[in-house]
């Protein structure tokens, strides 16, 4: 099922940002101006899928991210109890976002829309990054973070999971 014309013709016509070549990670999305804390900076779009279909997807996403050592290029994101977001087309510009250890925007769900929300002000050409919340498990290490922030902890994993990294290392 995909979603609403509207919102991927929105998220295609977006303003907000622009793609180039990011330092941290292949391709990046940055401000194409200055961005307000609160802002919704722009939706995360794809297809809606069952939770079924979903972890059938993340698993053959993961092995493909894998075998070309393409870090962490899974595009399943939850939406709700009964359906995912199946981000991973060309239309969905959002995909391109990097992790960051120091974030300046998040994930949030509102009225079943994935928005990419920015939590700070931003700058013009400044890269837009959010924390990709990835789990603790026996797979972090294919997900090492080059985010270049200060208090960057070498993988791409939820903030809950920083102290049990630093404990096991
Ligand atoms: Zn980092």
């Amino acid at each position: 099922m995909e979603q609403k014309q509207e919102s991927i013709q929105q998220a295609k016509d977006n303003q907000f940002i622009y793609v180039k070549d990011s330092e941290i990670h292949g391709k990046g999305v940055y401000t194409a101006k200055d961005i307000a804390k609160g802002t919704k900076v722009i939706e995360y779009v794809g297809e809606k899928i069952s939770k079924e279909e979903g972890s059938k997807r993340e698993k053959i996403q993961e092995e493909i991210s894998k075998q070309n050592n393409l870090k962490g290029a899974v595009y399943i994101f939850e939406l709700n109890d009964k359906y995912d977001i199946d981000g991973n087309f060309e239309y969905n510009t959002a995909r391109l976002i990097n992790h960051s250890c120091d974030p300046n925007c998040e994930i949030e769900i509102i009225q079943d829309r994935i928005w990419i929300i920015a939590i700070k002000d931003i700058k013009t050409d400044e890269e837009i990054t959010f924390n990709y919340s990835f789990d603790f498990d026996e797979d972090y290490k294919y997900h090492p973070c080059k985010c270049g922030s200060k208090n960057c902890v070498g993988y791409i994993l939820d903030e809950d999971h920083w102290e049990k990294l630093k404990a096991s290392s």
